[in-house]
């Protein structure tokens, strides 16, 4: 049999992680794993990991490498990762990126690749300002760049209810940056060192990205 599939998603909050991982997950059958996802639903759920991230998620900063990676560990035990999983929004530290490295060694697994999504940082307070998402279905719009064909309606389910985050705010999106540029850029080196990493230029439109990135994953599957 064939190992499951690890890629990671790399690059800076506003990238389009998210949007490229769901696209990827339809397109290949991969699990998308976000780590921001998991840490919100805790939150709302009020666990004691949740509890404990809430208020640095709030603040833009990054949540603790023990709380994010016993999360993780929890989600990559579940069945349905062995279809192979998309990683978005971890590892970011290169504490993470060894945890993660492994945990996948206990079950002979390594990473295919880490795609860096390479954009301007000036472009990203813009991209994230104006995004939400739909509360049924998950998809994701953007008021400039991709707002649905209905206003206020759902393309893909048709459900009026819409959310935004509450992080992304443009203090809260300073500091996001600030730990992005400190703690995960370097592992774009940490991946290059370790001959996996795959970069883009994901400053293009939607569907131009999600056919670069569609190649890299496909080569690298293979
Ligand atoms: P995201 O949805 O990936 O933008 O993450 C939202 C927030 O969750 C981040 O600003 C961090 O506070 C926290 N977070 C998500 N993933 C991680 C991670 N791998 N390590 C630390 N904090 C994280």
């Amino acid at each position: 049999m064939t190992k499951p599939a690890v890629l990671i998603l790399l690059g800076p909050p506003g990238a389009g992680k998210g949007t490229q991982a769901r696209m990827l997950e339809e397109k290949f059958g991969l699990v998308q794993l976000s780590t921001g996802d998991l840490l919100r639903a805790a939150v709302a759920a009020g666990t004691e990991a949740g509890k404990a991230a809430k208020a640095v998620m709030e603040a833009g900063k990054l949540v603790s490498d023990e709380i994010v990676v016993n999360i993780l560990r929890d989600r990559l035990a579940q069945p349905d990762c062995a279809r192979g999983v998309i990683l978005d929004g971890f590892p970011r530290t290169t504490v993470q990126a060894k945890a993660l490295d492994a945990l996948l060694a206990e079950s002979g697994q390594s990473i295919n690749a880490a795609i860096n999504l390479e954009v301007d940082d000036a472009a990203m307070v813009t991209r994230i300002s104006g995004r939400f998402t739909c509360c049924d279905c998950g998809e994701g719009y953007h008021d400039t760049f991709k707002a649905p064909v209905a206003v206020g309606k759902c393309d893909k389910c048709g459900s009026t209810n819409m959310k935004r985050r509450a992080d992304d705010n443009a203090e809260t999106v300073a500091s996001r940056l600030v730990a992005y540029h400190e703690q995960t850029a370097p592992l774009i080196a940490y991946y290059k060192a370790r001959d996996v990493l795959k970069s883009i230029d994901a400053m293009g439109d939607i569907d131009t990205i999600a056919a670069d990135l569609a190649a890299i994953v496909k080569q690298a599957t293979a």
